[in-house]
């Protein structure tokens, strides 16, 4: 029960006040009146999808073959579905089941992200060599199986906390060209952050996976449940191991430049239904400045 209460919680904070209960369930309604950041049914984004309640048993939810997060919302339940970068704009469906099947579809805006250009002077480090290559392809396996992660646990929160404080140094979504060539867009957000600052847990969760990887360094991955997870890179100590119980502000981590960085900053992104979506997006706003001493 409790965990049911904060889930509700949560959605509610999430929700605008101005939301009618009466209001009948729907995907354009839900977009249309949730109260959620601007243009958060992007791609990168994610939206909030009530869902017909029925039978006794919480409501199932998938999208692209994915499980979906599905929270508390009043007398029911609501899919909090995470929309991946390369997403084309346009009608999108998921897939419920609770009494019965059904299928829910939601509009996605467009929206263009700003460009970023980066000089890196480790060359191998935008070229790999196919020893690294090698090395990269096994990473990518380690880190889509945590990013995939589904574990049944209700997360207590869909608000981050700031998993230090800096500045803001590279937005969700920027499309990349390291040394005039097109990389991956930008995966998360950037907190520029003096090395060996204290990286604390954005939400209370469980460490599914460390490693050291080429391009993302050091990380650590903390569950929070559903589907929602947070990834913290380029880290110079790791202060944790999978399986590790750790509440919300707790030290995860000292800060770094390891992997591809261009001095030391925090990278932190954020997974819903094993996609990338926008941190600014759970995180305290507006941007607050950084304290005093944050370093
Ligand atoms: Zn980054």
């Amino acid at each position: 029960m409790q965990a049911r209460a904060a889930g509700a919680f949560a959605l509610a904070m999430l929700l605008s006040p101005s939301v009618s209960p009466t209001q009948p369930p729907g995907p354009s309604a839900a977009a249309e009146s949730s109260g959620l950041p601007a243009g958060a049914n992007v791609p990168g984004g994610f939206v909030v999808i009530p869902l017909e309640a029925g039978g006794a048993d919480r409501p199932t939810a998938s999208f692209n073959g994915r499980r979906v997060l599905v929270i508390p919302d009043g007398e029911g339940y609501a899919a909090i579905v995470g929309i991946p970068l390369k997403t084309a704009p346009g009608e999108q469906r998921i897939a419920a089941r609770g009494a019965t099947r059904k299928t829910y579809p939601f509009q996605v805006e467009p929206k263009r992200y700003a460009e970023q250009r980066l000089t890196i002077t480790d060359t191998r480090k935008v070229n790999p060599n196919p020893e690294d290559q090698a090395r990269i392809a096994r990473e990518m396996k380690r880190i889509a199986a945590a990013k995939a992660h589904w574990s049944e646990q209700e997360p207590d929160s869909l608000r981050l906390d700031l998993p230090a404080r800096g500045r803001f140094s590279s937005p969700f979504g920027l499309r990349r060209f390291f040394n005039d060539q097109e990389r991956n867009p930008h995966s998360g957000l950037d907190i520029a952050i003096g090395t060996g600052t204290p990286v604390l847990a954005a939400a209370a969760g469980t460490v599914i996976d460390t490693g050291d990887y080429f391009f993302n360094g050091r990380t650590v991955f903390v569950d929070h449940g559903q589907g929602f997870l947070t990834m913290y890179c380029h880290l110079s100590e790791i202060r944790v191991q999978p399986g590790d119980r750790v509440g919300r502000g707790e030290r995860l981590a000292l800060s770094g430049m390891t992997g591809r960085a261009t001095g030391p900053h925090l990278h932190f992104s954020v997974v819903l239904n094993d996609t990338m979506v926008d941190p600014a997006l759970f995180l305290p706003l507006p941007n607050s400045p950084p304290k005093a001493g944050a370093r």
